[in-house]
């Protein structure tokens, strides 16, 4: 990907975030790019975490940094074909957002901590063991890998809370067809 590439965000319900992402087998430039262009895509939109099925991209690929400032590189974690290996700890709920959801957020039940097994952007393996907010991030994140949404893991409660924020995504996507 040229390194000026405009990366738009993918919004539910776009059927795309409904697939699961294939491998990434190269490890180039390109690829190097890619991150460059998600990074920037998280960071102005004010996220903490992005996967490459929320611009359009079919790879297993997540960008984070649970800091959510651009300032603080040292915060950025890249994912390259990455797999929870275990999920450990008490199941805890915690308000969750979405750059594919604008404005909605939800009570998400999710395991403390979890192991990840990944690819940094060279290919090389990384092995993590997270806790807490970034535990939560990459899960999050990773469901998007598998086609999983905000929308899935809602309680009806907050599905019903958020209907009008859903319809109104609903309508904007048809509108774009
Ligand atoms: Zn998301």
């Amino acid at each position: 990907m040229p390194a000026d590439l405009e990366l738009n965000l993918t919004l539910y319900p776009s059927p795309f975030l409904r697939r699961v992402a294939p491998v990434v087998k190269t490890f180039d430039e390109g690829l190097k790019n890619t991150v460059t262009n998600m990074l920037e895509v998280m960071y102005k939109n004010g996220g903490v975490g992005l996967a490459a099925p929320q611009v359009g991209l079919d790879l297993r690929l997540l960008v984070i940094n649970e800091t959510g400032d651009r300032e603080k590189t040292e915060g950025e974690l890249v994912l390259v074909n990455p797999t929870i290996t275990s999920r450990k700890g008490e199941n805890t709920l915690h308000e969750e957002g979405c750059l594919s959801f604008p404005d909605i957020y939800a009570e998400v039940s999710r395991p403390d901590a979890c192991t990840v097994k990944a690819q940094d952007v060279t290919g090389a393996a990384l092995n993590l063991e997270l806790t807490g907010f970034l535990s939560r991030i990459v899960q999050h994140e990773l469901d998007h890998l598998e086609g999983i949404l905000l929308v899935d893991r809602m309680s009806a409660g907050d599905k019903l809370r958020n209907r009008a924020a859903l319809q109104e995504l609903v309508d904007t996507y048809k509108q774009g067809l």
